[in-house]
């Protein structure tokens, strides 16, 4: 019987015989296209309540496997390896090597929020997303990912400045990944914004990137929120028994 879901199965779990006759038919090619028997013993039983414990992955139970997320997903639209639908099976399942075969594809969503706003269930698939990349980078699985890189920059700003200026970001964000400065895309967005940008506010970034401007009073909610981010570090630590 052929398989019509066959790009859902990985490719060394199919075997295909190129000549094969069974009681004088001839099922040569897809016709004979079999899925390898597994048996999965060792389960991460766990693995549910890990996720859901993280930041984003607290409605991970509530996921009916509908696909509406990874059908909309911005990322599948480019490489259909990335499946947010099929990783929460396989995190609920426990299936943990499973997933980690998969382990350098989980941080590449780029938080479009597509998911959350096609899903059923209010799942918000997006932060299940993230909350796997931490799982899997805590877990020691992964290095930090470049999502992460962003996100620490992102927040080390907001922490000290109480404000976002896009460009430090990005010089910070590629010292930390190790990327040189001077990139064509860069420089192409930077000339385009440049040519449409009102000038008083260009002078505004320029001036933002050199002077490091902070919100008023800002010391108050700094210390808050510097509490709350060593607090949630230790909470991410106990939930995943790694203390
Ligand atoms: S937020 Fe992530 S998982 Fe959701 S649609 Fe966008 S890229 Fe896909
Ligand atoms: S859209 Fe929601 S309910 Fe459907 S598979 Fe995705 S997460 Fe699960």
């Amino acid at each position: 019987m052929p398989i019509h879901e066959k790009s859902l199965i990985r490719p060394e779990d199919l075997t295909e015989h190129e000549k094969l006759e069974i009681d004088g038919v001839d099922v040569s090619g897809h016709w004979s296209t079999f899925i390898e028997t597994r048996v999965v013993s060792d389960y991460n039983e766990r693995m549910e309540e890990e996720i859901a414990s993280l930041p984003g992955g607290e409605y991970i139970h509530r996921c009916w496997q509908c696909s509406s997320c990874t059908n909309v997903c911005t990322v599948n639209d480019l490489n259909p390896d990335f499946n947010p639908r099929y990783w929460i099976y396989l995190a609920r399942m426990g299936f943990e090597k499973e997933l980690l075969r998969d382990k350098d594809l989980l941080w590449q969503c780029v938080s479009c929020h597509k998911c959350t706003h096609a899903c059923p269930r209010d799942v918000v698939p997006e932060g299940v997303m993230k909350a796997m990349a931490t799982w899997a980078e805590l877990k020691g699985h992964t290095e930090t990912s470049p999502s992460a890189a962003f996100d620490a920059e992102f927040t080390e700003q907001i922490v000290a400045t109480g404000k976002i200026e896009e460009g430090r970001i990005i010089r910070g964000f590629f010292k930390r990944t190790g990327q040189p400065l001077r990139q064509r895309w860069l420089m192409e967005m930077s000339l385009r914004l440049a040519k449409h940008l009102p000038i008083l506010m260009g002078l505004k970034m320029a001036l933002a990137t050199l002077f490091r401007p902070r919100t008023r009073d800002w010391g108050k909610s700094q210390a808050a929120i510097a509490d709350y981010l060593v607090e949630r570090e230790a909470a991410n630590r106990r939930a995943l028994n790694l203390d």
